[in-house]
């Protein structure tokens, strides 16, 4: 086995530039505390998505949707965005957000930079932002996410292993019509049990989309399960056939 290292690409870009200008210069781009640039990968449903290059906190997340990309989609809302990677906290289009020096902003006011993100309860994280609108569905989404964290995981730490599948095998039953409304909570709780107990961040990666997606759209969840189910335990039949109605 050989020894490996893995670099942050975009940490390797802004070497170049911190040469060239000289670290004194470079850290007069961006804002206070939050200096130089960043490439923000935006994806989902606006009209140009892309990598765009911004000074940080220099332009807001609305800045970013309007001016940067376009735009929504013709005649869609927001509904969501997830600012900063898969793994950051989703957003509410219709939340505010009380920062430290007492402004409430909304969400299309959020500067792009690392403190005003973490003072909203997310993070700027890697720069992925994914724009969701009023076509998407919330369960989809977050099965989408747990679908790819179980794939992901490593599986040396049981919380992380076990917890990734078995959030994807609930997030399953309940995009496929064949949840019940417990199974929001239970998922939940497979989740709280992952966050703080595995060896590396993954584990914290892996629960915080489930979290934050039944904290801020549990009706929503809840309302895509069956109540008549509620304390009926799903076959593994059932699973399979909900696989091929998400396939269809
Ligand atoms: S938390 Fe990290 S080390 Fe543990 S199983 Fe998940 S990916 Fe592997």
């Amino acid at each position: 086995m050989s020894p490996t290292i893995v670099n942050n690409v975009e940490s390797l870009c802004h070497v170049k530039h911190i040469l060239q200008m000289g670290g004194a210069e470079y850290a007069k781009l961006g804002t206070p505390n939050n200096t130089g640039t960043r490439i923000l990968c935006v994806s989902g449903d606006v009209v140009n998505p892309g990598y765009y290059e911004v000074e940080v906190g220099k332009v807001t997340m609305g800045e970013v949707i309007n001016v940067l990309c376009g735009g929504l989609k013709p005649g869609r809302k927001l509904k969501a965005i997830i600012p900063g990677g898969s793994s950051s906290k989703v957003l509410r289009a219709d939340e505010t957000y009380k920062l430290k020096d007492g402004r409430e902003i909304g969400i299309m006011d959020i500067p792009m930079d690392f403190d005003t993100m973490a003072q909203c309860g997310t993070m700027a994280g890697s720069g992925g932002v994914i724009i969701m609108d009023d076509s998407r569905s919330m369960t989809w989404v977050i099965n989408n996410l747990n679908n790819f964290y179980a794939h992901e995981s490593c599986g040396q730490c049981t919380p992380c292993r076990e917890g990734s599948l078995w959030m994807k095998k609930i997030s399953d039953r309940i995009v496929g019509g064949t949840a019940s409304p417990d199974d929001v909570d239970t998922l939940e709780t497979v989740a709280n049990q992952i966050e703080g107990k595995t060896i590396c961040a993954f584990g914290e990666a892996a629960s915080w989309p489930t979290q934050s997606f039944i904290k801020k759209f549990r009706d929503e969840l809840k309302g895509d399960c069956k109540t008549e189910l509620t304390g009926k335990i799903v076959s593994d039949e059932g699973l399979v056939a909900s696989a091929k109605l998400v396939k269809a």
